[in-house]
This record gives C-alpha cells, structure tokens and sequence, in this order.
C-alpha cells in the first residue's frame, strides 16, 4: 500500500476509534495514557530532527548559493509571496466574520483565561523584532528558538558561501550531516500512519463533542473561510503563477496535509513536508531547504486568518462595533501575531494577545474559544503547512527549478 493510503487510512480508523472512544465515555483512563504515550512518542521523534534539519538545511541551501545576488533574489520572492498570502488571508477571515458575525448575541459564559496564558504577557513588537537575533546561537539551538536559528544559520550560510575553496571543508561536512538527518527523517517517516492514528483517537477521544454546539457558527466561520483559501487562493497561484495542475499538487503533499492535521505542529511537520515537495512535486532540494524552515516558522496563513476571525468574534461578543480603523489595526496584528507565532501547538492562542491588547479587548475573550480551540489548531496548522507548499513551489518555477517529480 502507498504511504498516502495508510496515512489516510490512519486519519479514518484514529478518528472512528476516538469518537467510539468519547461515545463510550473513555476520556481519561488506562488507554488514553497509553494512547497519549504513543503519540508524545511519535511526537518526540519528530522534534528530534527538527533543530539539525533547520539548521543544516538552510546553511546548506545559502551556502550552496554561492551569490548574494542569488540568495537576495530568492529571499525577496519568498516574502512576497509570504507577505501577499498571509494578507489575503486576513482578509478573508475579516470579510467572513463581518458577513457572518458569530459571535453577535453569543452568550457563551466566560471561562477565564488559563494560568499558563496570564503569566505570558503579551509580547510587544519590538520584543518580537529583537527575539530574532540570538545572543548566543548555541543556547538558541538548545532552546530550539527556530527563529533565531534560522537567522544565525542564513548569516552562517551567507559567510561560508562567501569564503570560497577555504569554505569548502566545512560545507561538505554541514551537506554530509544534512545528508544524515534526511536519512533519520527517512526511518521516522515510515511511523507516520501510526503516529498519525494514534494522535487522532487521542485527540477526538479526549474532546467532549458538546462543546462544539455553542460554537458552532464560529467554527463554521473560521473553518469556511480557511476552506476558501484552501480551495481557491492557492489553486488560483498554483494554476497562473506556479502552473503546476492543483488536484496533482493536493495527491502529492496529502501526506504532510494529514500530518499537519493530526500534529497541530507545523515545525513537526517539516520533514514529512520537504519530502512530499522533493519527491512528489519535484521541488528542488535547494529552493525546499531554503522556503520551507523559514515557511513553517513565518508564513502562517490559516493561523493570520483565524487570529483575525477570532478577534472579531470576541469583539462581537462582548457587544463592542470595532471601527473600520480598529479592524485595520486587526488586519495587521493578526499578521504579525501569526509571524511571531511558532510552530506549534496552540502558539496562535498565545500570540492572540497582542491583537486584543492592540484593539483594547479583555484578554479574558479568549476563555470563550478555548473549547474548540484543539480543533480549529488542527485545521488552521493544515492551512499553513499547504501555504507554505505552495509558496515553495512558485519559488521553484521562478527559479526554474521545479522539474517533474521522480
Ligand atoms: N499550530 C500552528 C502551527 O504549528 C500555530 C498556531 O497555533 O496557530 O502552524
């Protein structure tokens, strides 16, 4: 059977388990734990390749360059497009929640900010800007901070490029360890249908389906705008831009779609990612090195959107109109709480601070969506994981590097 089968198949049996788990009242117990378990495990070798993947891969990638002019030219698309999708997406999100308004006469009964969510503070944005530079790259590393070891891995890729034959020591062994990694991500990936069956019985076994009911049109929000941007923002760049055929480009990264549903994890999904675009679409190794580490850490469109969406609906909640100035304020701090967002679970419900605080909304809103919050994760880390697929592989055919796949 082709792994994409299992993996689907996986999807399907996890999600019947957990919901006859729920059905039968099993959410705590002996085999939640051991389901629970199973899944950290899964989880664990998947963040066990992540920081060598992200740091090899991009020096690797920049030093390969070997011209700044190159490295300029790729970094400048990537951002565009970044930039322009990410905006679309806001965008959607605010039209969907302006038209819907789902939260309008919602009485939800607040539920309280959680602990872990009060003692963060919101972060600013000079906080954010100064958070890229790291003061010490090995303790960056350590923490697995992917911003600050993408910037340090594109200076030191950049630097080594940039010595010539004395570099050349040094870039084979980084190109050898990077060789390596992908030969470990190789091994975990055959995991992947199991991984993924276990994390969705964990995940519908555990949630309570009542929950959902009074969120319904917030979710249904939330979920239709993220689908419009799926099926027709996307499609449309893939046609006119990348002219790559969607329903093609869709069968190829299934594989880290599902992943990224069941994980919630955008960075744990890295390495399921590059290998769809490598094998599947036939992305070169250089341009998915590049776009893709930096993509699961910046270019988060479905949470953009959802940040966006969410905001408002608190807004609506509490009874408050936010003027079309507040809602452009919304527009931009949804970008950049989902810039600063990482990727993992739940960072967008961190990062959501900074919107409320932006447009003066009690942080106590986010009390109200915290129940369906687990499920809208999973769709909005799919959203951004497809973002950042399809942004590789325009980067690919601008750069004439995107060949049929093997
Ligand atoms: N879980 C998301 C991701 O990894 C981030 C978020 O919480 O929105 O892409």
């Amino acid at each position: 059977m082709k792994l994409t089968t299992k993996v689907f198949l996986a999807l399907l049996i996890g999600a019947v388990a957990g919901a006859t788990l729920n059905s039968l009242g099993q959410h705590e117990g002996r085999l939640m734990e051991a389901l629970d378990t199973g899944g950290k495990l899964f989880l664990r070798l998947l963040k066990m390749v992540i920081v060598p993947l992200i740091f090899t891969s991009i020096v690797h990638a920049v030093a390969g360059l070997g011209d700044l002019r190159k490295l300029t030219r790729i970094g400048a698309r990537t951002f565009v497009y970044y930039f322009t999708t990410t905006g679309i997406a806001v965008f959607l999100g605010l039209a969907a929640v302006n038209l819907a308004r789902p939260g309008v006469g919602a009485d939800l009964g607040l539920k309280g900010v959680p602990e872990r969510l009060q003692e963060q503070g919101p972060p600013s944005v000079s906080d954010l800007l100064l958070r890229v530079i790291p003061e010490n790259p090995v303790d960056a590393l350590a923490r697995t901070d992917v911003l600050q070891i993408i910037f340090f891995a594109l200076v030191l890729g950049v630097a080594l490029g940039m010595l010539g034959a004395k570099g050349q020591r040094t870039r084979e062994v980084i190109e050898e360890l990077n060789d390596a990694i992908l030969l470990i991500i190789g091994w975990v990936l055959k995991l992947v249908p199991y991984g993924v069956a276990l994390l969705m019985t964990r995940a519908l076994g555990r949630a309570g389906l009542d929950v959902f009911l009074p969120l319904l049109k917030y979710l249904g929000t939330v979920i239709g705008a993220l689908a419009v941007h799926a099926l027709l923002v996307y499609p449309f760049a893939l046609i006119f831009l990348a002219k790559v055929k969607p329903l093609q480009f869709f069968r190829g990264v299934s594989e880290a779609l599902v992943t990224a549903f069941s994980t919630s994890s955008s960075s744990a999904t890295l390495p399921v990612t590059m290998r769809c675009l490598q094998e599947n679409v036939g992305v070169s190794e250089r341009v998915s090195f590049f776009v893709l580490p930096i993509g699961a850490t910046v270019n988060m469109d479905g949470t953009a959107l959802y940040e966006a969406v969410a905001a408002m609906f608190i807004a609506q909640a509490y009874g408050i109109d936010l003027t079309l100035t507040q809602q452009l304020l919304v527009f931009l701090t949804a970008t950049l709480a989902a810039i600063g967002a990482a990727g993992i679970p739940e960072a967008g419900l961190f990062t959501m601070v900074i919107v409320l605080n932006a447009v003066g909304l009690p942080t106590e809103g986010i009390g109200l969506i915290l129940a369906v919050d687990r499920i809208l994760d999973m769709c909005r880390t799919t959203v951004n994981v497809l973002g950042d697929t399809v942004g590789a592989t325009l980067v690919a055919r601008l750069e004439g590097e995107l060949n049929a796949p093997d």
